[in-house]
């Protein structure tokens, strides 16, 4: 049997998230498309999917701590996964949660919503406003981007680089990144569409930098001395090289994308195993990270699925379960 969290407090939480296929996916099929992805079988802390290929009949099996499938809202997955880790942060435990999965397989969507529903980012702030209100604690965003190794404050005008410094401690501190006060969701609507913007102008001639970057929205609350925080992270998407034919500089910088996201998979396989070395320091994300990965802290990892791409999702959903394994 699996260790419960309790025993286990910096295991990670690995769940998925199935998107429903797009109008323009139904379109372009003429009828409707072929599901590759199934849920199997459901306990109480364990699901099982099968992914199944409809063109070669390759199927396989991954064991995961949850599914959320097409039907269900953001606020579902916020109500079972992410409020439940937010009272810990007015204590001062840190918790992260990341989205993770290939480009167009709904990550920001599930960041970020969109008109029809809240994101998990507005439904988190929200929840910690109304909690800092009642216990009169400050709240202070941040939101910067990881693009190859470099970080930018997207709080900045022209999203500013910023220095990824080691201190003594082998740490890395971002030196000089931006802290804003937010009072209520209409200042923080307002700091943040700026940053997504920003974000979308910010590198200019590079081709689609967004969905090949991290961007880390952290929202620190403070509360009577009590420093906590909670980190919201979209992932750039991994790519499967063989399959994209990228060549060049694109497949440095995919190579380099693929090499962080490996590095973070090894360091929650590393804390879900509760192996003594946690192999911080193969990436910059996880050395940024490392206050929040592990330790006291809490994490989640909400793996997202294109439902009609079969490769893609082997390769998210192996890494994703190979990351939560025991
Ligand atoms: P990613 O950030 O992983 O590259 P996106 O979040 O941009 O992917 O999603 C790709 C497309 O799918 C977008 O057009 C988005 O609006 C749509 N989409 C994603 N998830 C959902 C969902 N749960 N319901 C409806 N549309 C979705
Ligand atoms: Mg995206």
């Amino acid at each position: 049997a699996r260790p419960r969290s309790s025993n286990f407090p910096s295991r990670v939480k690995v769940v998925l998230r199935l998107r429903p296929f797009l109008a323009s996916e139904i379109e372009k099929n003429g009828s409707k498309p072929q599901r590759c992805i199934s849920l199997l079988d459901q306990e109480d802390e364990e699901v099982t999917v099968h992914l199944k290929d409809q063109w070669t009949s390759r199927s396989e099996c991954y064991k995961l701590d949850s599914f959320f499938g097409k039907e269900e809202k953001i606020s579902q997955i916020f109500r079972k996964e992410v409020s439940t880790l937010i009272p810990g942060v007015f204590t001062g435990v840190n918790a992260t949660v990341f989205a993770y999965g290939a480009t167009g397989s709904g990550k920001t969507y599930t960041m970020q919503g969109a008109e029809s529903e809240p994101g998990l980012i507005t439904l988190a702030m929200s929840m910690i406003l109304s909690i800092g209100e009642s216990m009169s604690s400050s709240v202070e965003i941040s939101f910067y981007e990881v693009y190859l190794d470099r970080c930018y404050d997207l709080l900045e005008p022209k999203a500013k680089e910023i220095m990824a410094l080691d201190d003594q401690d082998g740490r890395v501190q971002l030196k000089g990144l931006s802290w804003v006060h937010v009072n209520s969701m209409d200042e923080f609507n307002k700091a943040f569409s700026t940053c997504v913007q920003r974000r979308k102008v910010a590198h200019t001639g590079l081709n689609d930098v967004s969905s090949r970057s991290h961007a880390v929205l952290s929202i620190a609350v403070r509360n009577s001395g009590v420093k906590g925080k909670l980190n919201l992270i979209d992932l750039a998407g991994n790519e499967d090289n063989r399959r994209t034919c990228n060549e060049g500089i694109r497949l440095q910088e995919s190579a380099k994308i693929n090499q962080s996201l490996f590095a973070l998979s090894k360091v929650i396989y590393a804390l879900n195993n509760n192996e003594k070395r946690i192999p911080y320091r193969e990436s910059k994300l996880t050395r940024i990270l490392q206050d929040s990965l592990g330790g006291r802290s809490c994490t989640l990892m909400i793996a997202c699925l294109n439902p009609g791409s079969y490769q893609e999702a082997v390769h998210t959903v192996s890494l994703a379960a190979r990351s939560r394994q025991i």
